[in-house]
């Protein structure tokens, strides 16, 4: 497998993959050293994960240096994903013993009763490459202190950060034999979905998780999908600094180079302010720094992939050609690396693919709305449900819609963010199940109960 830098088109380093035999040897040595991880105390499978956190700090020049050239976010993004990786990873060290410790529920009369936590045994991680530390993190950090073991699928075009992963966590004490790196692309972890694993934990578009959940349905054994999202935001008139507003939304579109799971995906703007954002948005966009992801000037860098460069021109082109007005950017500029010009697209509606589709890169649609209740239609009309984001002086407004829209996650007066307290979770296309918060501890493990009398 050829690792390629995005910004440059060049060659990094070349990778052999895994095969089933290879996979199936990593397999037999997590089933043999799954037992022993699991036996540890909790407060010692803790204490590797606190290493690990250690790690990721003192590490971290070469962990964000090795992110950047691989997949192309600015480098300056790459340490903000580390530090957010770093505050998840605390979150899980604070809270973990609360949720998977013993639980007495019943203590008087004949019988009583408890719920102990047992991990599920070996999962699979199968990881997207936008935040490989932090959608990695969400999963095989509570794995690990859940006392599974771990066979861990970077993506292919996050692999070199998938093989610093793996060397940190052994350098932290997890044994070989409870962490396992599978290197390949798409066809390599299909192999997992043929071993008898006790769970699969995927990250990545909606066609490969609904593919991996029909094949692995058969296992019985827990399948959570993360997937994608077509995410909303709407600025109602009432707003009190448009200027502030276009900042972070446009912030929301193209942090990450726009590729970002709740990245925001379509604006509407009520019709009364809708000129002044317009034009306040066009001017933000025009002004953002496209450059060597290394320079810390930059502000957007190249895509991640090739093909991805050419679906985003393709979703402008389809809009264009259905009337949708190209305000700025949309192009690629003349130069090495996936580089595309953050696009503004205006008078667009929803035959056009750039407002229902997935664009995941630095391209915006902004619609015009009369009323809360149009927004509100036009926000729903999608298969996705991620996030939604209301922009709104007024709570009660904001909140009668945020009600109403069927997402994981809603925001008012912000967008693109995830907490490590709160539960992450798509609905619809969006996936199913949760992590992180209490939930995403309690994901990786299974009840059970305890009638205890005498
Ligand atoms: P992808 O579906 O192309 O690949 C994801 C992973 O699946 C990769 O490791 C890939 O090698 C592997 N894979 C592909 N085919 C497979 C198969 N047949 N069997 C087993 N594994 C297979 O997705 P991607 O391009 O890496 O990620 C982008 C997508 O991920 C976007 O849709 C984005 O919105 C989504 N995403 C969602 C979240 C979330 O939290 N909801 C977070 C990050 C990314």
């Amino acid at each position: 497998m050829i690792i390629i830098n995005p910004a440059t088109e060049e060659v990094i380093q070349e990778i052999a993959e895994d095969n089933q035999q290879t996979i199936d040897q990593k397999y037999q040595l997590l089933r043999k050293g799954q037992p022993a991880w699991a036996a540890l105390s909790l407060g010692k499978r803790i204490a590797c994960i606190a290493k690990f956190h250690a790690l990721l700090e003192e590490q971290k020049e070469d962990l964000a240096l090795t992110l950047t050239s691989e997949m192309g976010k600015p480098l300056q993004q790459s340490y903000n994903e580390l530090n957010g990786a770093r505050a998840r990873i605390k979150y899980f060290l604070d809270n973990s013993a609360r949720y998977l410790s013993e639980e007495w529920v019943t203590t008087e009369g004949a019988t009583r009763e408890k719920i102990a936590y047992e991990p599920l045994g070996i999962i699979a991680n199968i990881s997207a490459w936008n935040y490989p530390y932090l959608v990695g993190v969400n999963v095989f950090i509570p794995a690990l202190i859940g006392g599974n073991a771990v066979f861990y699928k970077p993506s292919e075009y996050s692999t070199l950060t998938g093989l610093h992963i793996r060397r940190l966590l052994y350098l932290s004490g997890v044994p070989e034999d409870c962490f396992q790196v599978v290197l390949g692309k798409g066809n390599v972890g299909e192999c997992l979905l043929k071993l008898p694993l006790n769970g699969y934990f995927f990250t990545g578009s909606y066609r490969t998780g609904r593919y991996i959940a029909e094949k692995v349905a058969t296992q019985l054994v827990p399948c959570q999908l993360e997937l994608g999202g077509k995410d909303p935001l709407y600025v109602m008139e009432d707003v009190e600094d448009i200027d502030q507003v276009v900042a972070a939304s446009l912030e929301g579109v193209v942090y990450n180079n726009g590729q970002s799971c709740c990245a925001v995906e379509r604006i509407y703007v009520h019709e009364k302010i809708y000129d002044r954002f317009v034009e306040s948005y066009s001017k933000q966009a025009g002004k953002m720094v496209i450059g060597d992801p290394v320079d810390p000037a930059t502000e957007i860098g190249p895509l991640s992939r090739k093909p991805q460069l050419d679906f985003l021109l393709s979703q402008v082109e389809d809009a264009v050609a259905k009337g949708a007005v190209l305000l700025s950017g949309g192009k690629r500029p003349d130069r090495k690396g996936y580089y595309m010009e953050p696009a503004v697209l205006v008078n667009v509606n929803h035959s056009m693919k750039l407002m229902t589709e997935e664009s995941f890169g630095p391209v915006i649609g902004i619609q015009k709305v009369k009323d809360d209740a149009e927004a509100l239609a036009l926000m729903a009309d999608t298969e996705y449900g991620l996030t939604a984001a209301v922009y709104s002086k007024n709570y009660e407004r904001a909140e009668a819609i945020m009600k109403q829209i069927n997402t994981g996650t809603v925001y008012w007066n912000c967008c693109d963010r995830v907490s490590a307290a709160l539960p992450w979770s798509g609905r619809k296309h969006s996936g199913l199940g949760s992590t992180l918060s209490y939930q995403g501890i309690r994901a990786f493990v299974h009840p059970k109960s305890y009638h205890i009398r005498g």
